[in-house]
């Protein structure tokens, strides 16, 4: 709904710089919530440390205020976020659909964090559109589609669990910030950020700066999340910087590519490909990178990119994709070849390829 796309204003109160996406927004989230609901939370396939930590701080928040709440994710979350507050009863709709749906039908409240058009959420957004539940879209990509009847679109913010932390402060409930929210939020913000390495800003800092006050462990976290690998990680990393990396240092673009063989030699599963397209981006000659999973049903791609190079345009126009302007991923229906051949197109470096 057009009406509710915000633009929010920052109000500095006292010491802390407090969020107010339209007070109106927070004043309909806030009737909302007034009596108790049946809650459902979802957010996207190959759900990141914002998605699980955004729906999973959300909906400890919810129940802390009376209401039942469900979170749902399409697909598995990667081992490393198995540690987190009521990961084990997060419904996994690839699991057991059947489940999902029924949730998704009996839902009063729909929420849907960490994105922003619903083919992300696959099956699960035609239950989605069909339901009469209220709907409210929590989420910081570009070009939000509009299904929702209140939203939270906030494209400057780090993460989903950044504007999770200010709705919850700005509906006045900061006292409900418990450690197993802290710790989920905590998650969101460090992971969409690289460690904090992009997309930070003085609230950001504000953010931690309070959750450290509260006694918030975040070496404990960055070990739990980051340093948590099984050995095969670095024998797949060897093989994909050895065997499977092109570099066009004269368009500043590289990519790495993991055909379905890999899949099986290195057993790749949920989570073990994360980071890996970052080592690309350590170098100065790359603009732009790109890693391409040949995965079961589809080619799938991330991508990210340096200042002001858009691989939001390039996955949204080419690869059916989005997300931000320096991190995106899309995925397309050709086989590994034709999709590495149209990708090296967009990019401009086919003719330096030796076929
Ligand atoms: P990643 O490359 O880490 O999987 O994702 C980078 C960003 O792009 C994330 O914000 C993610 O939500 C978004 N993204 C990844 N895959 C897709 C996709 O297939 N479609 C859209 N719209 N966004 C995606
Ligand atoms: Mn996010």
């Amino acid at each position: 709904m057009k009406e509710f796309l915000t633009s929010h204003s920052i109000l500095i109160l006292g010491n802390m710089l407090t969020f107010v996406s339209e007070m109106k927004d927070l004043e309909l989230l806030a009737k909302y919530l007034l009596l108790p609901r049946n809650v459902v939370l979802l957010s996207h396939r190959n759900p990141d440390g914002d998605a699980i930590g955004s729906c999973l701080a959300l909906s400890y928040f919810l129940q802390s205020k009376g209401h039942v709440s469900k979170v749902i994710l399409p697909s598995e979350y990667p081992l490393a976020f198995e540690w987190m507050h009521q990961s084990n009863q997060i419904l996994i709709y690839d699991l057991n659909p059947l489940d999902s749906e029924k949730a998704v039908e009996a839902a009063d409240l729909i929420i849907c964090l960490d994105f922003n058009s619903l083919d992300r959420i696959d099956k699960l957004g035609l239950k989605v559109l069909a339901s009469s539940a209220p709907k409210i879209m929590i989420d910081h990509h570009l070009d939000p589609e509009p299904f929702a009847d209140l939203v939270f679109s906030e494209v400057e913010m780090s993460s989903t669990c950044e504007i999770v932390y200010h709705l919850i402060t700005g509906l006045n409930q900061s006292k409900l910030l418990q450690k197993e929210i802290i710790e989920s939020l905590y998650t969101g913000i460090m992971t969409d950020t690289g460690s904090f390495h992009h997309n930070t800003s003085d609230r950001i800092f504000e953010i931690l700066a309070d959750f450290k006050r509260q006694g918030l462990n975040d070496s404990n976290i960055q070990e739990l999340v980051l340093n948590s690998q099984p050995d095969k990680y670095l024998q797949l990393l060897g093989h994909c910087l050895h065997n499977r990396m092109e570099l066009f240092p004269e368009q500043g673009f590289g990519l790495i590519y993991l055909t379905k063989d890999d899949y099986k030699n290195y057993d790749i599963r949920r989570g073990d490909t994360e980071g890996i397209i970052n080592y690309l981006m350590m170098l100065k000659s790359i603009r732009v990178g790109a890693l391409v999973m040949n995965q079961p049903s589809i080619v799938k791609l991330s991508m990210r990119s340096k200042a002001e190079f858009s691989v939001q345009k390039i996955c949204r126009e080419n690869f059916n994709g989005g997300g931000h302007r320096n991190a995106s991923g899309g995925y397309s229906k050709l086989n590994l070849e034709d999709t590495l051949r149209k990708l090296k197109e967009v990019m401009g470096v086919l003719k330096t390829v030796n076929s």
